[in-house]
C-alpha cells in the first residue's frame, strides 16, 4: 500500500492500532487512579498497570444503556441547535478542487444557549440541581458513551467517503491507517460538517460544565469554593468561550485544513478533551487547596501572558490568510512564494515559526498551577500538551516543507526558531 506522499504518520498503521487502544485506556486510567482516598503515590508509581487494572470495575460498569444514550442525545441536541440557532456564514479555505465550503457559525449562540440554561438553573436550584451531581456520579459511564459516540462516527466517516466523492486526506488503503487518521478531508451531513461540528461543539462546550460539576461537589462535599476552583473553572470556560466567539479562525487550523476526520480526531473531540482536560478541576474537588491572594496574583499573570500571545499570534494569522491586505496588518513585512500563498516574517510569527504554540503551553502552566504540588498527576495536561504540541510542530513543518519547498528553507533561515524565540 502506498504511503502519503509525506510518509506515514503517527507511526503508521501500528502506531495508529496502538493510539486507537492507548488513548482510551489512557483517559481511564486517568479516571482512576485519582480518587477520594488519594492520588498516585509512590507504591503507586512502582506497578501502575496493575494498580489500575484493580480498579476496573468491568464493562457492565463502566457502560450504561441509559447514559450512553444520554451522551447521543446530547450531540443530536447540539446538531438540532446547529440548524436552528442563527449564524452568519462563511467560506473555508481554497480546496484542491479550487472550492471554498460553506459554514454556518453558531457555536457561539449554541454555547451560550447551553451554558445559559445551566447557569440559570443553578441560580433557581443552588449546586444541588441534579445535572451536576449526574454528571459527576456518571462521569465514568459518559466517558463510555463518548467513546461508544466517537467510534461509531469515525466508522461513518470512513464508510461514507468511498460514496460520495469528497476530498480525501488519507487514502493509503490500509483499513486501520485511514480510519484512524480519516480517510475524508471534509465529510458532511447535508450542510453539516463533521468535523468543524465535533471540533468546537461537543467536547468543547461540555468541557467546563464537567468543570462545573467538580465545583459544585466540592461546594457539596467540603462545604467551600476555594480561590483554586474558581480559577481553573475561570480559565478553562474562557478558553472554550475565545474559541466558539472566534470561531471562523478554526477554519486555517491544520485539523481543518490538513486532517483527515477519523478516530483521532473524532475521539479526540468528544473523549480525550472534555474528559482529560477537566482532570485539574476534578482533583480539586477531592482534594481542596487554597492559593492565597499572591498565588492567585502569579497564577493570572501566568495566564494572562500565555493568553495575550496564543491569542494575538492566532488572530493575526487568521487575519493575514482571510485577507492578506488586511490594512490592520500593513505593518507586517511578508515573503511571496512559489505556492501563490505568502508568509508572514515579522510580527508574531516573525519571532518564532509557532509562537501561538508557546502563548498555549505557557497557558497550560495557569492551570495545573492552582493544584499546588502534591503529587505529579494534576500537572498532566502540561507534559501531555508538550507532547503534543513539539509533534504537532513537527507534522506541520513537514506538511509546510512539501507545501512551499524551497521558500520554507528561506522562510526557516529568517524565522530559525521554532516555538520558544532564541531557545527552540
Ligand atoms: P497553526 O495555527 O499554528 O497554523 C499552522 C499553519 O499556519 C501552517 O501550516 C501554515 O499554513 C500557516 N503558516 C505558518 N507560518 C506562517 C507564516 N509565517 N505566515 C502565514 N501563515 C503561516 O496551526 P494549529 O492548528 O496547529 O494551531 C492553532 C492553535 O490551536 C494553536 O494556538 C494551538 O496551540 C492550538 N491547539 C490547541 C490544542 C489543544 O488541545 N488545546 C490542540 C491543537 C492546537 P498555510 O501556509 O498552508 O496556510
Amino acid at each position: 500500500m502506498p504511503p502519503p506522499a509525506h510518509g506515514y504518520e503517527f507511526g503508521g498503521p501500528l502506531g495508529a492500532f496502538a493510539i486507537s487502544l492507548s488513548a482510551p485506556a489512557t483517559t481511564y486510567a486517568l479516571y482512576f487512579i485519582c480518587s477520594e482516598d488519594g492520588c498516585p503515590s509512590s507504591s503507586f508509581l512502582r506497578d501502575p498497570v496493575g494498580n489500575i487494572a484493580s480498579k476496573w470495575p468491568g464493562l457492565s460498569v463502566a457502560f450504561d444503556w441509559d447514559v450512553t444514550k444520554h451522551y447521543f442525545l446530547w450531540y443530536l441536541a447540539l446538531v438540532a441547535m446547529y440548524f436552528v440557532l442563527p449564524g452568519k456564514t462563511g467560506e473555508g479555505v481554497v480546496l484542491s478542487n479550487g472550492k471554498r465550503l460553506k459554514y454556518k457559525f453558531n457555536g457561539y449562540a449554541s454555547m451560550l444557549t447551553v451554558w445559559g440554561y445551566c447557569g440559570f438553573m443553578t441560580f433557581r436550584e443552588g449546586f444541588g440541581w441534579p445535572l451536576w451531581a449526574y454528571l459527576w456520579d456518571n462521569q465514568l459511564q459518559l466517558m463510555t458513551g463518548a467513546l461508544v459516540f466517537s467510534i461509531t462516527l469515525a466508522f461513518y466517516c470512513y464508510i461514507s467517503s468511498f460514496f460520495t466523492g469528497e476530498i480525501l486526506a488519507n487514502n493509503t488503503g490500509n483499513f486501520f491507517y485511514d480510519w484512524f487518521l480519516g480517510r475524508p478531508l471534509n465529510p458532511r451531513i447535508g450542510r453539516l460538517d463533521l468535523k468543524v461540528f465535533s471540533e468546537l461543539r461537543p467536547g468543547m462546550i461540555l468541557w467546563p460544565i464537567l468543570n462545573f460539576a467538580s465545583l459544585a461537589h466540592q461546594y457539596n462535599t467540603h462545604g467551600k469554593i476555594t480561590d483554586s476552583m474558581i480559577l481553573v473553572n475561570f480559565f478553562h470556560l474562557w478558553y472554550v468561550y475565545d474559541a466558539l466567539h472566534n470561531e471562523p479562525a478554526v477554519l486555517t487550523t491544520m485539523d481543518v485544513t490538513t486532517d483527515g476526520f477519523g478516530f483521532m480526531l473524532s475521539f479526540g473531540d468528544l473523549m480525550w478533551l472534555p474528559f482529560n482536560y477537566s482532570i485539574q478541576c476534578r482533583y480539586l474537588a477531592m482534594h481542596p487547596f487554597e492559593l492565597g491572594p499572591l498565588g492567585v496574583a502569579g497564577v493570572l499573570a501566568v495566564q494572562g501572558l500565555g493568553y495575550w500571545i496564543f491569542r494575538e499570534a492566532n488572530r493575526e494569522k487568521h487575519d493575514f490568510r482571510t485577507d492578506p491586505n488586511d490594512p490592520r496588518l500593513a505593518h507586517i513585512k511578508y515573503m511571496e512564494t512559489k505556492s501563490g500563498s505568502r508568509l508572514m516574517i515579522t510580527g508574531w510569527w516573525g519571532i518564532a515559526r509557532h509562537i501561538n504554540y508557546m502563548g498555549d503551553w505557557i497557558m497550560a502552566w495557569a492551570w495545573c498551577l492552582p493544584t499546588g504540588y502534591r503529587g505529579p498527576f494534576s500537572y498532566f495536561y502540561v507534559v501531555y500538551f508538550a507532547i503534543l504540541l513539539l509533534h504537532r510542530e513537527r507534522r506541520d513543518e513537514a506538511k509546510c516543507k512539501l507545501k512551499y519547498g524551497a521558500d520554507w528553507k528561506r522562510y526557516t533561515g529568517l524565522v530559525p526558531s521554532r516555538i520558544v524565540p532564541g531557545i527552540y
